[in-house]
């Protein structure tokens, strides 16, 4: 007989193409009055028209959001908030800009809306990461998930393809482990499969067709799946190796996932057999004819033009031997155990960039 947990996060999702309409009113049905825009200073302008759109309900705009968010940023955005007495935040951007919502929200309690521009999936999940000292923390709260999330597919037109690409293999990650987590259910591996399988049709049209909206909302699509997942159960390998090289390394996160994903799931091949079968069926949606998971995740990250080697993205290869060292120290949970010549030889097969066969 299947036995599961299944617990579902209470967050609303508003989904279409023009959401962004909606801003004042779903910040009126938190019933919140005040609102701090918050933003990296890339995407400054977007937090300007943010707050246009708010009116009298925006108090202001922070735009100093940067990736794993550092304590000095966090606690700049904290007095901020405390000062104009605001009663929620608004983070329009990826992952680093929601995860500075979510700082906020640990120490205050202020509702976030967040509004995401990039297929990282952070909205969906109450996991904060802090960076202090050169480590980065990371948590579960149920403070820090976002109330509201508004999906505008149109946000996301203005993601250059060499950003799309690899923030959207990034939510395919959180997919893949979701369907080999060790509290894996039901309801997480429909969302998980869907989401492959949306992200896998769509990526490689929005990255050659940047102005393809309707790839943009579908690989949205798979990213809201993807965060749901990373919500709901917890991640394995990969995350793991992921975690190490960036937060050790200072890889650049989305890249980094895109590269290793092939290499982590065919570590696993051989232990997680229903969860691979689930994996390829998602995939095939690619039209990409790999001869295994492992092999179409890098023909994919291949077709959209992402990185496929470690060396590419900045590690060097005399760190192999201590990221291996790292990764296999407290492993998380994995459906195959975690071996240190196994894993050194991971780390040399996506450091040289080879196809998984
Ligand atoms: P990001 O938020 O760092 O954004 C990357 C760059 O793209 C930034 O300069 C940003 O301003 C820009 N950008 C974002 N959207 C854009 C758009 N539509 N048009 C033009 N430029 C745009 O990148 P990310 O990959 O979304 O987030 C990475 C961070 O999120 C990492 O720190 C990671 O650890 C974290 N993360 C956290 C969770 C979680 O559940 N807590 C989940 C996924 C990622």
């Amino acid at each position: 007989m299947r036995a599961f947990v299944y617990s579902s996060l209470p967050s609303r999702v508003v989904f279409r193409a023009g959401a962004l309409d909606d801003l004042a009113a779903e910040i009126d049905r938190l019933g919140a009055h005040r609102a701090l825009v918050l933003s990296t200073p890339e995407q400054r302008a977007s937090a300007d028209d943010v707050s246009k759109r708010l009116g009298a309900r925006s108090v202001g705009v922070y735009d100093k959001a940067v990736m794993h968010v550092p304590i000095e940023t966090a606690q700049a955005a904290r007095e901020m908030a405390k000062s104009l007495n605001a009663d929620c935040c608004v983070a329009i951007g990826g992952g680093s800009t929601i995860g500075l919502g979510k700082a906020i929200a640990l120490t205050s309690d202020l509702p976030i809306l967040a509004i995401p521009t990039t297929f990282a999936g952070s909205e969906m999940t109450p996991i904060y990461g802090i960076t202090a000292e050169g480590q980065k923390k990371t948590g579960r709260d149920p403070r820090v998930l976002p109330k509201t999330v508004i999906y505008d597919p149109l946000l996301t037109m203005t993601l250059p393809a060499n950003i799309a690409g690899p923030s959207g293999m990034n939510a395919v990650a959180h997919c893949v482990e979701a369907l080999y987590a060790q509290d894996a259910n039901p309801i997480t591996s429909l969302m998980a499969e869907e989401g492959i399988s949306a992200l896998a049709s769509s990526l490689p049209r929005a990255v050659s067709k940047p102005d393809n909206l309707d790839a943009r909302a579908e690989a949205l699509y798979g990213a809201w799946l993807a965060g749901a997942c990373l919500g709901n159960v917890g991640m394995a390998l990969h995350h793991k190796l992921c975690h190490t090289l960036g937060g050790s390394f200072n890889l650049p996160h989305a890249q980094t996932h895109t590269i290793i994903l092939p290499h982590a799931v065919r570590y696993n091949r051989d232990a997680a057999l229903v969860a691979m079968a689930r994996i390829g069926r998602a995939l095939a949606r690619s039209d990409l004819p790999g001869a295994s998971p492992a092999a179409t995740l890098y023909d994919l990250a291949q077709k959209i033009g992402a990185p496929l080697a470690l060396r590419d993205i900045g590690m060097k290869a005399d760190s192999l031997d201590e990221a291996a060292r790292l990764a296999t120290q407290n492993p998380y949970y994995n459906p195959r155990p975690i071996e240190y010549a196994a894993i050194r030889q991971l780390l040399q097969d996506a450091w040289e960039g080879l196809r998984p066969g």
